[in-house]
């Protein structure tokens, strides 16, 4: 069990300034020992890419890295488009993306999705991001480790396919310019999350079947097999 609840009351009421006065201790980070910054577990270099990579020690991934697979991921859906676990996945994302986009609040990072919706962004470009991200993951271990990194890689690629909101025009040395709102963690994490657990199974099997050798270590898998793991609760 955590904390009884009066001190978890206490906890939320308690000033951010004093939470941060008693934060004390050095980061988490592995091989770390700078000091935290304000209430977070992490200094300030390792807080910054927790939060943007899900891990303090993500890197940035930007899409011309995956582009390669990227490429070789959507020549492989275009090929195999009338099979059923890749109809059945974009079905999952087309749904996804039409509830979200009719204000159902109840599927993952409704908000983030409808912005995709709106931007036109369709269910085969999602489905082409989400295998390409894997399959840089798939080949570049070490680059883009398997746990939260990834899962977070998935939802950044994912919520980047459309424009961000625009919350404030400015102008700057002549120049017109604009403040976007932030895509909050939270809400790349539940993407991630989403794809992962419904479409992972299938993510991997397109990952193998577009590796030139095959991969010895890891047994590979049908597509067919599959079909019926895409389910999730709130997209039906
Ligand atoms: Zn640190």
């Amino acid at each position: 069990m955590g904390k009884p609840a009066a001190e978890r009351k206490m906890a939320i009421y308690t000033p951010i300034h004093l939470r941060a006065e008693a934060n004390r201790l050095p980061c988490s980070a592995p091989g770390c020992c700078l000091p935290r910054y304000s209430v977070s577990r992490y200094c300030g270099q390792h807080a910054r890419a927790d939060r943007a990579y899900g891990h303090p020690l993500g890197k940035r991934l930007l899409p011309r890295h995956y582009a390669a697979e990227r490429r070789e991921v959507a020549r492989f859906i275009r090929r195999n488009r009338e099979d059923q676990s890749i109809r059945t996945a974009l079905a999952f994302f087309q749904r996804w993306l039409e509830l979200a986009a009719s204000g159902d609040t109840d599927v993952p990072a409704p908000a983030q999705i409808a912005r995709l919706a709106k931007n036109q962004v369709s269910a085969l470009e999602m489905l082409c991001e989400a295998g390409a991200v894997w399959a840089y993951s798939e080949r570049n271990q070490r680059a883009l480790i398997d746990d939260e990194r990834l899962t977070c890689a998935l939802g950044n690629s994912i919520s980047h396919l459309a424009p961000l909101t625009a919350i404030r025009k400015y102008e700057f040395r002549g120049k017109t310019l604009y403040r976007y709102s932030r895509v909050p963690k939270a809400e790349r994490m539940e993407i991630g999350e989403t794809i992962r657990r419904t479409l992972g199974v299938l993510l991997q099997a397109v990952t193998e079947a577009i590796e030139p050798r095959p991969i010895t270590t890891r047994r590979v898998i049908p597509l067919h097999q599959f079909k019926l793991m895409i389910c999730h609760p709130t997209i039906q």
